[in-house]
């Protein structure tokens, strides 16, 4: 079986010589283990930060070994009482084709309530962020302007929908005509910026008449800049991400206090981590809105576990709309 490895630390936009692909066996499983197919494989923006040697929330990955993130797989061989054959799981598992792990190390999926893929997508660790850093730190309320940027993409869109079930008025940013269309007339925003062509400041002011009550930040940069001369009084940002920050050397800096200080604005960074113990209630809400039709998701799926690589660079070119998975084989 195949498997990729951290081969070097990317200094600013990784590249394929970062990475390593190598063949090596699959081994058996002993008591306590299963044999796990890999189906799904999540890319995410933050496996970055964990390229990088820094202290963070989570261990950076060592270099000539596996790389991990979201894994759905299916059971081939059990040596559990937990698991039996076929079961489909979902745990952090390893950039390869088939893992050996212990059988606390996933859970089981229950694919009645939705396809599998959305257990690494709405159901899964981008819903949930979307879920709780909108409703507990940017506490959105009926008629409020909330303001998202990286709108469409796996946390984005689930949180300009989220808020849109609050009724409030929502405004995506995003980075091409395609995903302002998709805002517009898929995922019901009130409007949609696209950075790459407007100017973010003045098409901002022009889409907030009221002023922003909540801006879901997952880009970080020029971008936030424009949105905090137009912070209402006590408005909330969830910091979830700064992707525009990820491939650069350079710290994006303090430059925002002042407008933080002048409207009492309360700014909260979080990782999804947080509210781990609360997963089931958000899943189960999640779930409501996506089986009564009030929440859509749009899921961009690369074929191939040779394509992985490919799949988690193309995040830092804007390539996906929704979550990006890459698909390694059938069930
Ligand atoms: P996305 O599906 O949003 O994919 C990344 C998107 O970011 C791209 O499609 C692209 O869209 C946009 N992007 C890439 N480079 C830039 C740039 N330089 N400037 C502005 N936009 C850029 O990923 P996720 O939904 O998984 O993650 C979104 C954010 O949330 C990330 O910052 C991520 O790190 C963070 N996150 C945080 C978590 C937490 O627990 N705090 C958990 C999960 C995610 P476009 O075409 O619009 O540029």
């Amino acid at each position: 079986q195949k498997q990729i490895l951290l081969k070097k630390r990317p200094k600013e936009t990784p590249t394929h010589n970062d990475f390593e692909v190598v063949e090596t066996s699959i081994g058996t499983p002993s008591d306590g283990e299963i044999l796990v197919k890999t189906i799904y494989i999540s890319v995410d923006p933050y496996l970055r930060g964990r390229m990088n040697d820094t202290k963070s929330y989570i261990p950076p990955f060592k270099l000539n070994e596996v790389i991990s993130s979201g894994v759905i797989g299916q059971v081939i061989e059990s040596k559990s009482n937990r698991f039996d054959k076929n079961d489909i799981v979902l745990g952090s598992l390893g950039w390869q084709e088939y893992n050996i792990i212990k059988e606390d190390s996933v859970r089981k999926i229950n694919t009645n309530i939705a396809p599998e893929s959305t257990y690494l997508s709405v159901l899964g660790m981008t819903g949930l962020t979307a879920y709780f850093g909108l409703l507990d730190i940017g506490k959105p309320k009926e008629g409020e302007t909330v303001v998202v940027s990286g709108a469409a993409g796996a946390v984005g869109s689930i949180v300009g929908q989220i808020a849109k079930i609050k009724g409030c008025r929502v405004v995506g940013i995003a980075g091409s005509e395609d995903k302002v269309n998709l805002l517009l007339n898929d995922f019901g925003f009130d409007a949609a910026i696209n950075y790459n062509t407007q100017d973010v400041g003045v098409a901002l002011e022009e889409a907030c008449p009221d002023g922003i009550d909540v801006y879901f930040e997952n880009v970080g940069g020029t971008i936030s800049d424009a949105i905090f001369p137009l912070l209402n009084n006590f408005a909330r940002i969830p910091v979830c991400g700064a992707i525009s920050a990820y491939n650069t050397a350079e710290d994006i800096g303090p430059r925002v206090q002042t407008h933080l200080i002048k409207t009492s604005s309360l700014m909260q960074g979080f990782t999804v981590g947080n509210y781990s113990s609360r997963f089931e209630e958000g899943i189960q809400e999640l779930a409501t809105w996506l089986k009564d039709g009030r929440l859509k998701y749009e899921e961009t799926i690369t074929v191939g576990f040779d394509k992985t690589i490919d799949a988690f660079l193309d995040l830092f070119k804007g390539a996906n709309i929704g979550k990006s998975l890459v698909k390694v084989a059938e069930i």
